[in-house]
């Protein structure tokens, strides 16, 4: 090939034929099948170091997909994520590269790159859209808190915790009632985005991002009562003791009543109590939660 591109770390194959083939202005499945005699005895890792002219073992280390032809040169992962998510545009840019790169995911909740402060994949359809977080710093912050929960207390018990008490705050959004703290961020984005003023949708990514820091600090909350929970907490004084710790951190833009009220206190400590019997399973302690705070 004519030009050739630098793969990026974590990419996808897909992505990195993708560029490949447009660099070099063919279809695709040119590189995939270039010839009858080239499909025979070269797997994809041979075909694409000879096509690329990169070296084996960079493709080998940045692709997953291809350490299974060289577990030598790179250990193959044990899972490879179904998901993948936009690479930062900014890291994709120090690296040399241009265009879309899609990687793979390590978690649904890598959202941010923490370096950049970039909101680089929810909601985003275009690398165009990714969002620069500047006048927001709290949400690349949500995520410098996530990730240090992860590494605390383990992927599977955050990736599981992040995945209900995502799914408990969309509904607490839904109903109205933790919405004030998010539309303050959100304002300061519309400030320096004045084309994209609507539509908000709840799955809009400039809605996402804004709450995005009162979903961490609510994680952190979840994850620290439920370890005490596994430990010095009666059950009969949990309710009671979730419900306090929450209104100490969150303030609810309206108090709710009728049906509201009680679902919201019983979704609440159901979901404490079980994240408590998860970090049981995982044999998870007490003394590995840090203590929620107001900010982040
Ligand atoms: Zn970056």
């Amino acid at each position: 090939m004519p030009h050739t591109v630098t793969p990026f770390p974590n990419e996808t194959l897909e992505s990195y034929t993708h560029r490949l083939a447009a660099v070099n202005r063919i279809p695709e499945r040119h590189l995939r099948t270039p010839s009858r005699w080239l499909r025979c005895p070269l797997n994809e890792l041979d075909l694409l170091a000879l096509l690329s002219g990169q070296p084996r073992t960079s493709l080998a280390w940045a692709i997953p997909e291809l350490r299974r032809y060289a577990p030598g040169i790179a250990p193959p992962l044990k899972s490879l994520g179904v998901m993948t998510r936009f690479a930062c545009r900014r890291c994709v840019w120090q690296a040399g590269g241009t265009g879309s790169v899609h990687v793979h995911v390590r978690s649904r909740y890598d959202l941010v790159c923490v370096r950049h402060g970039i909101w680089h994949s929810e909601g985003v359809a275009f690398v165009e859209q990714q969002i620069d977080l500047a006048p927001i710093p709290q949400v690349t912050r949500a995520q410098v808190l996530i990730n240090r929960l992860e590494q605390r207390h383990g992927e599977r018990f955050i990736a599981e915790c992040y995945r209900v008490c995502e799914r408990h705050w969309s509904e607490l959004d839904r109903r109205g009632l933790v919405r004030n703290d998010a539309t303050a961020l959100l304002d300061r984005l519309h400030t320096t985005n004045p084309r994209e003023h609507k539509p908000f949708g709840p799955h809009h990514r400039f809605r996402l991002a804004s709450r995005f820091p009162q979903l961490a600090r609510f994680i952190a909350l979840v994850v620290a009562l439920s370890l005490k929970l596994t430990t010095n907490m009666s059950r009969e004084e949990a309710g009671p003791r979730i419900l306090a710790e929450f209104e100490r951190l969150f303030t609810l833009d309206y108090r709710p009543r009728s049906i509201t009220g009680p679902w919201m206190r019983t979704a609440l400590v159901h979901l404490v109590v079980r994240m408590a019997h998860e970090a049981q399973v995982l044999r998870l302690s007490e003394t590995e939660a840090p203590t929620p705070s107001h900010s982040i």
